[in-house]
């Protein structure tokens, strides 16, 4: 059954039956062209009010792709999105939308849209930083400033989410509740040493006044055709922790090992065994990678080190599986240490992010939304990542789903992975991602508005 569509008042079927025992044989055709035209009405309302979307939305195409353009053009990185919310919060102004509060974590926007109708307060989320990354696109809109590039399609996210506002103010009149709109800085990480993201966006107050009840999110595909949105419902995205380790052993004359402690020979042993988390110590069929990515120790051929260390990432599904492989890590590293008579040290960086794990109620709910402005095989079951998103933390608050929004085109060569330099979104996927949000979070507040 649809839960959003479902608007046909089933006693409606009694009522007829009623009315058609009394009536003559005559006024049955008409009286049940009048039933069926009250019990559709609503029905009929939604699709008008869809088609009016969509037109609304095609009108908007080039401005689109203009505002994505800028946005590639001029990217900022983790906190320093200044300019970037700059442009956000002149175009939230001058649609009129309620409040726009800026500041939030650094660079951070949080805007209201409320409509006339009383009704739930739903929310999107658009982060807004880019990467460290030279662009190697040969484009007009190639980015501007050397190094930096919009390769993870936040460009795409912020542009999408003004799309929607623009839509969705100028139907104000018949939104029932509000759309709470969320920009987010330094979705990638802020620099060593500073803080922001989705956590400080929390604690700043971005889910309160009001507090919404659910919370939607694109993150761009270019493995997905335009056209397209995947879901996963339950984890879709990994928990993320960075370890440091450091083992400490004793300088010695190669040539004399037995008179120092090898930290070399313990690392190796390190890197091999925290490979047995995954192997031999948790439930093959729980997700977990773990992988050492840096080694460094020692500086010369004929003398062993003093020290080595170490640095890595942890992914995860699942929380507990990720509380009890931190703890093995600690173990380990501690047990082959001390094994060999030297010292080790574990730290976890302070940025931390759960898993992203999509509401699977939610996710059901918002599929019939989907398929009705895609039609069925434009939305597509997607596979689980072990890649992070700190939408996550927003998740561990209020139910939360993130959609796989298509940018791929593989016929025009658009094709290359996120976080790479030859990254490009078909700006098609504007279009679609407006659509697709904007009736999404329509009839999300429409299946919960009150006095309805
Ligand atoms: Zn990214
Ligand atoms: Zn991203």
């Amino acid at each position: 059954m649809d839960p959003f569509a479902s608007r046909v008042n089933p006693s409606c079927r009694r009522l007829l039956l009623r009315w058609r025992a009394r009536m003559n044989r005559r006024s049955v055709p008409i009286c049940l062209f009048l039933a069926a035209l009250f019990c559709h009405a609503p029905v009929l309302r939604a699709q008008d009010r869809r088609v009016r979307l969509a037109q609304a939305v095609e009108r908007l195409r080039e401005s689109l792709v203009a505002q994505r353009r800028d946005f590639h053009m001029y990217p900022e990185l983790s906190n320093r999105e200044e300019r970037t919310s700059r442009v956000i919060a002149q175009k939230l102004r001058a649609l009129g939308l309620d409040e726009v509060r800026t500041g939030v974590s650094r660079h951070g926007i949080v805007a209201l849209l409320k409509g006339a109708r009383p009704g739930p307060v739903v929310a999107l989320r658009a982060d807004m930083d880019a990467l460290p990354i030279e662009e190697t696109l040969d484009v007009p809109y190639r980015s501007r400033h050397p190094g930096v590039k919009h390769a993870c399609g936040h460009d795409v996210h912020m542009t999408v989410a003004l799309g929607v506002a623009e839509v969705l103010s100028a139907m104000r009149g018949e939104l029932p509740g509000a759309v709470k709109f969320l920009f987010q800085p330094a979705e990638e990480g802020a620099p060593e040493g500073e803080d922001s993201g989705a956590h400080r966006m929390i604690r700043e107050g971005a889910l309160e006044n009001p507090r919404p009840a659910a919370i939607f999110a694109f993150h761009v595909d270019p493995m997905l055709e335009v056209g397209k949105v995947g879901y996963v419902a339950g984890p879709a995205l990994a928990s993320s922790d960075t370890f440091f380790i450091r083992i400490v052993g004793r300088r010695a004359h190669a040539a004399m090992p037995h008179q120092g402690v090898d930290p070399v020979v313990v690392a190796a042993e390190c890197i091999l065994a925290l490979q047995s988390i995954r192997s031999r110590r948790m439930d093959p069929v729980e997700p977990l990678v773990l992988s050492v990515t840096t080694v460094h120790g020692g500086n010369r051929s004929n003398i062993i080190a003093d020290e080595v260390r170490l640095e890595g990432t942890l992914r995860t599904h699942n929380e507990a599986v990720r509380e009890r492989a931190i703890g093995l890590v600690r173990e380990i590293v501690a047990g082959v240490a001390a094994a060999h008579g030297a010292q080790a040290e574990v730290r976890w960086s302070a940025r931390s992010i759960p898993p992203t794990i999509n509401d699977p109620g939610l996710v059901e709910a918002s599929l019939p939304s989907l398929r009705r402005t895609l039609g069925h095989a434009g939305v597509v079951p997607a596979r689980p990542s072990m890649a992070a998103e700190d939408f996550a933390f927003y998740q561990k608050q209020i139910p939360g789903v993130m959609f796989w929004l298509g940018v791929g085109n593989p016929a025009r060569g658009i094709r290359a992975a996120l976080h790479t330099p030859e990254f490009d979104a078909d700006e098609e996927s504007l279009v679609v991602g407006v659509k697709v949000m904007s009736n999404l979070l329509l009839d999300y507040m429409e299946s919960h508005a009150t006095g309805r």
